[in-house]
């Protein structure tokens, strides 16, 4: 055993080599493309069942490539994590983010102004400068704080956290809105709904996956709605794809959803047309 062992390491070796060097390659064409600024943002429209209306958008970093084509948001967002390069990418898709939806704002007339959703990973919650980054970001643009949603994930709420707990009262006092990304997919108990300034939970894609046939994730779906109605927080459906899943989600007090049935993640021009198309009618 111990010297198939030893071949089946020789054997994949190579492979591994060549592995590193192609993470190293990425790191580094990563490094490259964060001081080029050689990324984009699209948007994904939020929609109020109810209503039908846009009331949001959440923000999705690209990465145009040119020659290896389009590296995936899963992939380069892990390594930056990784690496430490997602403090500069961070803070570039929040200054964009936040410019972006203020000039959509200034475009069209909303009695209720459409928000941005930043998504925030782990390591920018930790970091002390973010907050910073925050404030600047909205003075800046000129976005008002009510029009910010950050998404954090569970991971970042596992245990009592004096830190993460101050900045998230702080972010909240400004007039901020915490949302809750991938909601029922991390390891973790629910005390933190009760601990921390949440307002907002998004039931992660594979529960709405198996509804409406399902019926344990239908069951498991509506006492995640009950559960956010109960303790005063929103509920966002992610990646909503099929009419009865909008049906159901709708009848059971669902109030918001976000998925290819309503329109993929888009360029902000597209955008525009979406929430200029909904103001018309
Ligand atoms: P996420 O935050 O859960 O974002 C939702 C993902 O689901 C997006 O993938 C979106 O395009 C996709 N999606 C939306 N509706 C549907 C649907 O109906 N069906 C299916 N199959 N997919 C749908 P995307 O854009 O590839 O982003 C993947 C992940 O990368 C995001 O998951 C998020 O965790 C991360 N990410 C993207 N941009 C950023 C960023 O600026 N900062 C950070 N920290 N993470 C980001
Ligand atoms: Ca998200
Ligand atoms: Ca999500
Ligand atoms: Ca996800």
């Amino acid at each position: 055993a111990k010297t198939s062992g030893k071949r089946q390491w020789r054997r994949f070796r190579p492979e591994l080599r060549e592995n590193m060097a192609k993470r190293h390659d990425l790191r580094v064409r990563l490094g490259r493309a964060i001081e080029e600024e050689e990324f984009s943002l699209l948007y994904q429209p939020v929609v109020d069942l109810a209503a039908g209306e846009v009331v949001g958008f959440e923000a999705l970093a690209r990465w145009p490539h040119t020659r290896r084509g389009l590296v995936s948001p899963l992939q380069f967002i892990a390594l930056a994590e990784e690496t430490g390069q997602i403090t500069p990418l961070g803070a570039w898709v929040l200054r964009n983010a936040a410019a972006d939806i203020a000039r959509l704002q200034s475009r069209t007339a909303r009695p209720v102004p459409p928000y941005v959703s930043v998504n925030v990973s782990a390591r920018q919650w930790r970091d002390t400068g973010f907050l910073g980054e925050v404030r600047r970001s909205l003075d800046i643009s000129g976005l008002r704080p009510e029009s910010l949603q950050l998404e954090l994930t569970e991971s970042v709420l596992v245990r009592r956290d004096d830190h993460i707990d101050a900045l998230l009262r702080t972010l909240k006092n400004m007039g901020i809105r915490i949302a809750v990304d991938d909601f029922g997919t991390g390891f973790s108990s629910l005390r933190y709904l009760r601990d921390f300034p949440i307002d907002v939970l998004k039931i992660d894609k594979t529960f709405i996956d198996d509804i409406p046939e399902e019926p344990r994730q239908v069951a498991l779906v509506e006492g995640i709605i009950r559960l956010a109605d109960t303790l005063g927080l929103q509920v966002i459906a992610e990646g909503v794809e099929g009419q009865a899943q909008r049906e159901l989600l709708t009848s059971m007090g669902c109030g918001f959803g976000q998925g290819f049935l309503f329109a993929p993640p888009m360029d902000l021009g597209e955008s525009e047309t979406v929430l200029l198309r909904h103001d018309d009618a």
